[in-house]
């Protein structure tokens, strides 16, 4: 597995790959690797020729800096996860080498998108997601990118933006892992005590109760009962639980289109977001 630091490295790295008429898959993300990360590097393993992970924590999509600061970089574990994985190569930035110059305040059309959710919650988060997503995008030049469900407002984002930049990249949205008491693996989960652990399973346990209801519950009263699920629970403080149609994430009204449930509830100090496809 290659570990390379710097833009010009990997520029060189990649153009080797595509002269040997390689394909690209490529899985960003921000270390602390579970096997939530691995199975996207697994896909891009089957669907591609080379696999290229990117391990970069962003300041630009971070809204709490105390969320920043304590974010895990575990970084030879990651490094040794990805190399048994058979990863082709790994880009492992500095923040200068991603932000060399003060540029521009980066901004692009994101619609509604920026401004529900998530969006509510973490206002300019997804501004940082699409500014180093395309930088990275750019210096990778995948033919394919890997990204979570777990994260699905971001799939949207991520979506529009290579329709905005009409990037010929081609978007594979991955299943969320989990636990085996049902917990969907984040980086964030080792932020949980064993009490606040137990206390976060009612946010995977009401979504797939709320799935089981679909068929014979109307929309509002689902919306309404997975919300009392999760206020009921004592130590999670829920900030949206909402049923959205999937492909815009704007307020289901029936289901004669596909569904999702969304929630983000914090428990202690950790944020923790979970989805379920309804169908
Ligand atoms: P992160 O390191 O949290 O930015 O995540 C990097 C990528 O891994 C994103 O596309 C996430 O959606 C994806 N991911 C995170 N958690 C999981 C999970 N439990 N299952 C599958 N993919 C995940």
């Amino acid at each position: 597995m290659q570990i390379i630091y710097t833009h010009q490295d990997l520029s060189d790295w990649v153009a080797t790959q595509k002269k040997q008429g390689c394909t690209i898959g490529f899985v960003p993300t921000m270390g602390a690797l579970h096997a939530g990360h691995i199975s996207l590097l697994e896909l891009a393993n089957v669907q591609t020729d080379r696999s290229v992970c990117s391990i970069f924590v962003n300041p630009t999509q971070f809204t709490d800096p105390k969320d920043l600061e304590r974010y895990p970089r575990p970084l030879e574990k990651d490094l040794a996860l990805l190399r048994s994985h058979r990863c082709a190569a790994v880009f492992v930035p500095s923040v200068a080498e991603m932000y060399p110059v003060d540029e521009a305040k980066w901004h692009i059309d994101l619609g509604s998108l920026e401004t529900i959710l998530e969006g509510t919650f973490r206002p300019g988060h997804y501004q940082g997601v699409t500014q180093i997503v395309y930088k990275l995008f750019k210096a990778v030049q995948p033919d394919k990118a890997f990204f979570g469900q777990k994260d699905f407002q971001q799939t949207l984002v991520i979506k529009k933006m290579l329709e905005h930049f009409q990037l010929p990249i081609e978007l594979q949205v991955c299943p969320t892992l989990r636990d085996e008491d049902g917990l969907a693996m984040s980086s964030r989960n080792i932020h949980l005590s064993p009490e606040e652990r137990r206390r976060a399973l009612v946010l995977s346990r009401t979504l797939a109760h709320i799935k089981e209801l679909y068929p014979a519950y109307p929309l509002s009263e689902l919306e309404v009962i997975g919300k009392a699920l999760i206020q009921e629970q004592e130590g999670v403080d829920l900030e949206y639980f909402g049923i959205r149609y999937r492909d815009t994430l704007e307020p289901a009204r029936d289901k004669d289109k596909a569904t999702i449930a969304l929630v983000a509830a914090k428990v202690g100090g950790t944020r923790l977001i979970d989805n379920e496809y309804l169908h």
